[in-house]
């Protein structure tokens, strides 16, 4: 499909005899031959397209076959399919290879790591983001106003030649009106500059992995005039030792002895915020959640907070030596089989199947 008008491609009008196009091909081909722009991909692209152009306007049947049928026209011959149809009718031609683009600069993309604790209260972080700005000496336009040279072949109005509906920026000097005859000292005719920018960001409380926080206007700077790009922080919240979230809730493991579970006892566990001392009832048994109401996250947009739930762990002993061993043991003898009444009912079945 030829995406790009090929009378544009040349800098030649509707009219132009087939002398005028060969005229125009040689000029072009001589200055965009990558022997003399080995290093410049930009050059590269423009021979090929040169060549392209010349291929078929300089053919008389194929130039017939392109001015019937516009971007449908295929070298092959081949008709065109529906999603070249619809290429078409996206995009106006000539704009999908332009220099200068009056579109916003791209979006930037950073990952910023915050700990649950920063998630309970938000935080401030301070990032430094590698992003494109544009360059003052030339204000964006790759060469100062010494550095320009008025575009020959649209004689510096920046407007392709060619029929109202079709016309496009001129492709030559991309609809800037002039070329560079020597690029900006500062940024080498890029139009922008390459900096380090510290920033401020506020990543607001209740926040989870994968949320995106946009920042206006922080993302990379277009050629040549329109707005900058955003810039997309990507919020990661790392894993914690002791806490596990789950939405809004947190949950914890709290390690007791076999005599804290039995007896009772006041612990004081961590929380997200300090620490706070929790009664375990007498006769807990290992599993069982105690829920501190609203010291979990707080949720995204409302004063409501999540829950805390703690769940109770045994903790054995990895090792006893010969005293404890021997107490234990005086212990366990003591108590009589109802002390363990489910413990009991297995034993029963386990009688009855002998
Ligand atoms: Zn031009
Ligand atoms: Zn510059």
């Amino acid at each position: 499909m030829a995406t790009r008008d090929y009378y544009n491609i040349l800098g030649i009008g509707r009219d132009a005899s087939s002398d005028d196009v060969k005229r125009a091909y040689r000029v072009l081909a001589r200055r965009w031959h990558p022997d003399r722009n080995q290093h410049d991909a930009d050059a590269q692209q423009r021979f090929k397209d040169i060549t392209e152009a010349y291929r078929t306007l300089s053919d008389p049947d194929k130039r017939v076959r392109y001015d019937k049928l516009g971007p449908l026209y295929t070298e092959d011959g081949r008709p065109p399919r529906p999603e070249d149809l619809n290429q078409v009718a996206n995009t106006v031609w000539g704009n999908l290879f332009r220099w200068r683009s009056t579109a916003k600069g791209e979006d930037l993309r950073y990952t910023v790591s915050v700990t649950l604790e920063e998630v309970v209260t938000g935080c401030e972080k301070e990032v430094v983001v590698p992003r494109q700005v544009r360059c003052r000496t030339c204000d964006g336009e790759g060469a100062t106003a010494e550095g320009r040279e008025r575009c020959e072949v649209c004689k510096g109005s920046g407007r392709a030649s060619g029929p109202r509906l079709l016309r496009t920026d001129c492709y030559h000097c991309s609809g800037r009106g002039f070329t560079v005859a020597s690029p900006c000292p500062d940024c080498h005719g890029d139009g922008r500059l390459g900096v380090e920018d510290t920033l401020r960001i506020k990543v607001p409380e209740g926040v989870a992995t994968g949320q995106k926080l946009k920042i206006v206007g922080k993302g990379n700077a277009p050629r040549g005039s329109g707005d900058a790009g955003d810039l997309l922080v990507i919020v990661s919240v790392a894993d914690h030792a002791l806490f596990r979230r789950r939405g809004d809730d947190v949950m914890l493991d709290l390690p007791l002895t076999f005599p804290e579970l039995c007896l009772g006892a006041d612990v004081t566990v961590p929380t997200l915020e300090g620490s706070t001392t929790i009664r375990i009832p007498a006769a807990s048994p290992p599993g069982k959640v105690l829920r501190l109401a609203n010291r979990g996250l707080p949720k995204v947009g409302r004063s409501a907070r999540g829950d805390l739930h703690i769940q109770l762990v045994l903790e054995v002993p990895p090792s006893l030596d010969e005293g404890q061993r021997q107490g234990l043991e005086r212990w366990a003898g003591d108590l009589p089989p109802t002390a363990h009444p489910r413990r009991a009912l297995f034993d029963k079945l386990v009688q009855e199947r002998r």
